[in-house]
């Protein structure tokens, strides 16, 4: 790191703590614990945060969360046949320990495993099919693509050896008022640059092959972010971490955590949309002038509004997303940060594959494939089509061959026509489709994530969502903010944005 560079970031690193301190003498009084906290969004980030609030607020302090549509929010499942089936954030890394750490609390436990077998598709035919046999998929993918393939696993392993610093600095109640801090304290300058580049360069500059990036990852970037190799390379790195074994999901359905945190930490559902967030000045016993956020909002029984100490946006401030009006602030809180979130329509049927659609040419009753992955190419018009199981297995349940009548949940960029599903099914009897907006468009380098502090005690989680999309990184930001949130309300300032962490807590654990 040149010098220029570090005197640079010191600069920028005292002038965050002064604007730090200057909030904090605007409202010398805010020593008790606050009374009133409020999220804007129930889903696995609002919930998340709900559950640390607590846990760094104590039983005091009334936490309310404002939800304008389902709990689970993106995490949603659908009924077809009798079983319900994850729609949205479906599969959960091993080493996702938040979401490991929910589980345990709520009593909950992982789905059972259900077989499964991968292939890729160009548009025309199936390049790839795994074998049921670990060394026939060790040779093939050896003759084909040498040691890139173990090369990329340890490239991801590297990552996210670094990204679990995370739970380390967590648990010693460490906390990061900016995303580019929180990246930098796991991963360095490293994770910086890999947040600024493409998935493609990062990967070209460690000497991966093009052919290795378009045949074998650029599947896994459209099956977990429906977008190619030239998503930024810290979202590309935990899409190639949501491609390897050990995969899980909750059992009942992933939105029962939300449900299940709520619960906990003894939050209030308040079941509307906030419309707008102001500021408003009250005077205090002490003689001097408070901040308190008024929440406007409008449920069933029409529109109200709370004061607040506290508040956290948990849902993304994005076109389409969210629309909330911040008033009173200066400089203004935008409703919309630049940047849009990208379209995945899912479409779940219930009926029988068509296996020529995919240029096989076994028997239905011997095809076995569950997951396909595509190409980035013009002749593959889908991201992935994949065979669901239930999110809660009945007894003596198996997948089955395409002989069999299953659910199938499609990704596509583009709703799917009447003719493209008479191509891909030969019969069905139901259909439903739901188009989200699933996650950032990412484009790096983007100009700046957006800031994780709105204003002296609002704050923004989904600001996350930028380096990448994940519940555990919800997760993780809800954790960050519930710390960050303490440590300014009480200005313990020095469990924010600590340098050299992890050389300063090796050992610790
Ligand atoms: C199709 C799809 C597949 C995915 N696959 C995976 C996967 O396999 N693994 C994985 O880890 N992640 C996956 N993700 C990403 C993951 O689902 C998200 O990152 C995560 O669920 C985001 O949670 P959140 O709570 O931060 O936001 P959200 O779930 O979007 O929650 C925000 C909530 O705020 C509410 N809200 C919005 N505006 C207002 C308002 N004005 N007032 C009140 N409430 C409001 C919304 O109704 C919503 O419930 C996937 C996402 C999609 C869509």
């Amino acid at each position: 790191m040149s010098l220029r560079h570090l005197s640079v970031k010191a600069l920028l690193f005292i002038g965050l703590c002064q604007v730090g301190r200057r909030g904090f003498a605007s409202a010398p009084e805010v020593r008790e614990p606050p009374k009133k906290i409020a999220i804007i969004g129930g889903g696995i980030g609002g919930t998340a945060a709900a559950f640390f609030l607590r846990q760094e607020f104590g039983p005091g302090v009334k936490i309310e969360v404002f939800e304008a549509g389902t709990v689970g929010g993106r995490l949603a499942t659908e009924n077809i046949g009798g079983y319900e089936y994850e729609t949205g954030g479906s599969i959960i890394h091993p080493l996702n320990l938040h979401m490991k750490y929910f589980l345990d609390r709520l009593g909950m436990s992982p789905r059972a495993d259900v077989p499964s077998k991968l292939a890729i598709f160009d548009g025309k035919e199936l390049t790839f099919e795994e074998s049921d046999w670990f060394i026939v998929n060790f040779i093939r993918m050896l003759w084909r693509y040498g040691f890139y393939f173990i090369r990329m696993n340890m490239w991801v392993e590297g990552i996210l050896d670094k990204f679990m610093r995370i739970y380390q600095y967590q648990q010693f109640g460490y906390s990061f008022s900016s995303m580019e801090k929180l990246l930098h304290a796991m991963g360095g300058d490293g994770f910086l640059t890999l947040v600024n580049q493409t998935l493609e360069e990062a990967m070209l500059a460690e000497g991966f092959s093009q052919v290795f990036l378009n045949d074998m990852v650029a599947p896994i970037t459209r099956v977990n972010y429906g977008q190619s190799v030239r998503i930024n390379g810290f979202a590309g790195a935990v899409a190639l971490a949501g491609a390897e074994s050990g995969l899980w999901a909750v059992d009942g359905g992933n939105k029962l955590v939300c449900s299940g945190l709520l619960y906990q930490s003894k939050a209030e559902l308040v079941p509307a949309r906030v419309t707008t967030i102001s500021i408003k000045m009250r005077p205090s016993k002490m003689g001097s002038v408070t901040n308190f956020y008024e929440v406007n909002y409008v449920g069933e029984s029409g529109a109200a509004h709370s004061m607040y100490d506290i508040v956290v946006v948990a849902t993304p401030l994005h076109q389409g997303m969210s629309d909330i009006n911040f008033s009173g602030f200066s400089p203004p809180i935008p409703s919309h940060f630049p940047g849009r979130y990208h379209q995945t329509v899912a479409t779940l049927v219930h009926g029988l594959l068509n296996v020529s659609f995919l240029g096989s040419t076994e028997k239905p009753e011997d095809f076995y494939v569950s997951d396909v992955l595509t190409l980035d190419n013009k002749a593959a018009d889908i991201l992935s089509l994949s065979s669901l199981s239930p999110v809660k297995i009945p007894k003596g349940y198996t997948p089955g061959p395409a002989s069999k009548s299953k659910v199938w949940k499609i990704f596509s960029s583009q709703p799917l026509s009447q003719q493209h599903l008479q191509q891909i099914f030969l019969s069905w009897d139901s259909v439903w489709e739901k188009s989200w907006l699933a996650y950032p468009s990412y484009n790096p380098p983007h100009r700046r994530t957006p800031p994780f502090i709105l204003h002296d005690r609002l704050y923004y989680l989904n600001a996350v969502e930028w380096a990448a999309s994940a519940m555990e990184m919800s997760a993780i930001s809800g954790r960050n903010l519930a710390l960050l949130a303490h440590h300014r309300w009480f200005q313990q300032t020095g469990k924010i944005d600590q340098e050299d962490l992890h050389t300063r807590l090796r050992g610790e654990l």
